[in-house]
């Protein structure tokens, strides 16, 4: 049976993306070594983390001033990248859900933190809007798409201040004016690549500004200055990075990713909205293109269970919610079909007639 990968995270790619990696896997361009067993420093790799950052570049049209890294350590990594690198006195979170709230307790252990403003209130179903931004604290972190809880920033805000976006999953979904950001950074695992590598757009110019000693593997000025190679890099990660990065131009680039991400979700919202069983649990103007989540009215609650036998038994993978809002969740990343969504929306269709 044909199977729809609807998991947040590791998460869908699209199949050839897949099979050009496993084919350097076995012969990295026809030098009968597989790409696991190469040199970072071959000079056959290089090639591949070039054109890696040159078509971060031109498909984000990154401006002038900004380094492309391939990092380790996850965006996980980044929540203590950040402070360490931009906190001197003072930072502003904005707290959007789990992954925020992840990253603003790192900033803690460095130095005072704001939380400009917090959707804990109502667990995280909306994206907080006019909230003030301190102008004396040395940035704003923001988490654009909040893959727990299906919520999503999808504008690029004015910040007075140096802006900092966790951009895990939702980086290439759409186009982004990058210079209206210091620092951009994610795990690949999401909407890039395989998990291992973890990707930042820096402005260089925003660096070096705190005075405390940074350890040299967490200072982004050793990886701006050795291109992400002062040790050796998750290399296999990045080459499936290049291969979907080659599919997503290929493909019409991020502003074809984003008419497929809008008329994806239309698909799945509308069935949301229509269906007498379910309800989205994200306020209607802060609901993610890139993870549907919803869960069964209190009335038929007793069937969340049922539904997602139903499900899985149809070929639907990975659609249970998280534990924090349950329920269901559709992640809809780049590689996912309208076919997937359409499948997953007969589910709910059958679902329902069988109940009612
Ligand atoms: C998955 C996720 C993370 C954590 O990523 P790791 O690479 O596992 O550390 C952080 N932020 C967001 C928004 C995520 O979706």
């Amino acid at each position: 049976m044909k199977k729809y990968n609807f998991n947040a995270g590791p998460s869908i790619l699209p199949r050839e993306v897949i099979e050009a990696t496993a084919a350097a896997c076995l012969d990295f361009n026809g030098s009968g070594l597989s790409l696991m067993e190469i040199s970072h420093r071959a000079k056959d790799f290089q090639p591949v983390v070039d054109e890696a950052v040159a078509l971060f570049k031109e498909l984000l049209n990154i401006p002038e001033g900004y380094s492309v890294l391939f990092l380790g350590g996850g965006a996980s990594l980044e929540f203590c990248m950040v402070p360490y690198n931009f906190l001197e006195k003072k930072a502003a979170y904005l707290n959007t859900g789990v992954w925020a709230t992840k990253a603003e307790k790192e900033a803690k252990t460095f130095g005072e933190v704001v939380e400009v403003a917090s959707s804990a209130d109502k667990n995280f179903t909306y994206i907080p809007r006019n909230f003030e931004i301190p102008t004396d604290a040395d940035y704003l972190h923001i988490t654009t798409n909040n893959t727990i809880y299906g919520t999503e920033l999808r504008e690029d805000i004015n910040s007075p201040i140096p802006l900092i976006a966790d951009m895990s999953s939702d980086i290439f979904s759409r186009p982004i004016d990058v210079s209206k950001y210091a620092l951009i950074y994610g795990g690949a695992q999401k909407n890039l690549s395989m998990a291992g590598v973890t990707f930042v757009i820096v402005k260089e110019d925003a660096l070096g500004k705190v005075s405390r000693q940074i350890p040299t593997m967490l200072n982004y000025q050793t990886h701006v200055k050795k291109g992400s190679m002062f040790n050796t890099p998750p290399v296999v990660p990045i080459y499936c990075a290049l291969m979907n990065l080659r599919y997503i131009k290929a493909h019409g680039g991020v502003k074809a990713m984003q008419e497929l991400a809008e008329k994806r979700a239309a698909i799945v919202y509308n069935e949301i909205d229509r269906n007498k069983l379910f309800v989205g649990t994200a306020e209607k103007d802060s609901r993610s293109l890139m993870n549907i989540t919803f869960v069964m009215k209190d009335e038929y609650k007793e069937l969340e269970k049922e539904f997602l036998d139903f499900a899985t038994q149809r070929g639907m993978v990975g659609v249970k919610g998280h534990r924090d809002v349950g329920g269901f969740r559709a992640s809809c990343y780049n590689a996912m079909t309208i076919e997937g969504v359409e499948a997953l929306v007969a589910c709910m269709k059958d679902f329902e007639s069988t109940t009612f």
